[in-house]
């Protein structure tokens, strides 16, 4: 049998054997009594975890399906798409693929989404919809959400979409509260789940925007959701196994207890900042502004990082990744979200000492 390589890049993520076992549970049909009141069970701690009253949906898609559907089902007159990573940049490319009119705030990779930026350019009436990601992942940066939701709470009339794949429930973040109008996450990140899977919610001004806009095709329709999830259904048959696996998932996070949850992403995360220091590394992401969930480590000192990721597999079966996109090589990015703990983090340290 092949060794098992225990993955520590940022997404999939390792899933536990429990999670396993939940995922592959007996089927149920999607239609039966049984899908409903599984649905019904999982559906209030879904809606603690979003921070909502919302409907909370499940999409058997991988986060990618509910960002073109947040597109689709929002952007009427143009979107503003905040870019400063790999998610991010995406972000307007799709928009542009779905035939909307879409316009980038740009910033370097590395560095945040200045909401002072944003305010600008919603005053100037040409968007009524901003796409954000909240962790960019490929950069490490996490964006000052709270400050650029107040930015937004002064164009009542703009619809904010938040890509919180690789931040949701390894930070808080409370939809209704903030004022989000769409919230989603993957499974394959910090909820450690298989991929394949995703969550959102729609606020009721998203909800009443997505009405007006035409073309929003079936399998993504935010209002067929809507009227299925009344009825605790889904539009089409989901990946069943996955909801099985996400009652787990959550039975495990409220036993655990949420506070205690957010505590150990962050400490297991400041085990890896140390590491980075002591080290002589740097962060690639500006300071004030880095991800919980991961670590993107600039390749200052200029090692084979490939080599290492290589070395680090084949000795401790330990799978790290050697930088996203453009910055492959020049950077290598370490995640400490899931079931991750500070042992099982130290563990992943001390191999890589080992492999330097
Ligand atoms: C992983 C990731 C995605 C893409 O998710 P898929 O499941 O591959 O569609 C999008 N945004 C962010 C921030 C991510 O980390």
């Amino acid at each position: 049998m092949l060794p098992h390589d225990k993955l520590f890049i940022p997404g999939p993520v390792e899933v536990s054997e429990k999670t396993w076992a939940a995922f592959s549970r007996p089927l149920i049909g999607h239609r039966s009594d049984d899908f409903k009141k599984l649905y019904r069970a999982i559906h209030p701690k879904l809606q603690t975890l979003f921070g909502t009253k919302q409907p909370v949906f499940l999409s058997t898609s991988s986060a990618w399906g509910v960002m073109e559907a947040s597109i689709r089902n929002l952007v009427d007159r143009g979107v503003l798409c905040c870019m400063c990573g790999a998610f991010s940049d995406k972000w307007f490319d799709v928009a542009r693929r779905c035939g909307k009119k879409a316009e980038p705030l740009e910033v370097e990779w590395g560095k945040h989404i200045d909401p002072k930026e944003v305010d600008r350019q919603l005053a100037t009436g040409r968007f009524d919809t901003v796409t954000l990601t909240h962790s960019e992942t490929s950069t490490g940066v996490m964006n000052p959400l709270p400050e650029i939701c107040c930015v937004l709470a002064k164009y009542p009339d703009v619809a904010l979409i938040v890509d919180t794949v690789s931040s949701f429930s390894a930070v808080k973040i409370d939809m209704d509260a903030l004022g989000i109008d769409v919230m989603l996450t993957g499974a394959q990140k910090a909820l450690a789940l298989p991929p394949g899977f995703s969550l959102f919610s729609v606020s009721e001004k998203a909800f009443t925007r997505a009405q007006k806009v035409p073309n929003r095709g079936f399998y993504f329709d935010f209002l067929e959701f809507r009227n299925e999830q009344a009825q605790w259904m889904t539009p089409s048959t989901p990946s069943i196994g996955h909801i099985h696996a996400l009652e787990s998932k959550l039975d495990e996070i409220f036993e655990e207890g949420l506070e205690a949850r957010y505590a150990r992403h962050a400490s297991t995360n400041a085990l890896v900042h140390d590491w980075v220091c002591r080290t002589g590394f740097e962060f690639f992401a500006e300071e004030g502004f880095r991800t919980k969930t991961l670590t993107c480590v600039k390749n200052n000192k200029g090692i084979d990082v490939l080599e290492l990721a290589r070395r680090l597999r084949q000795k401790h079966h330990l799978v790290i990744d050697p930088g996203y996109g453009k910055i492959r090589g020049q950077t290598l990015r370490l995640s400490n979200m899931g079931d991750e703990t500070e042992e099982t983090v130290a563990h992943l340290l001390n191999c890589l000492d080992d492999s330097l």
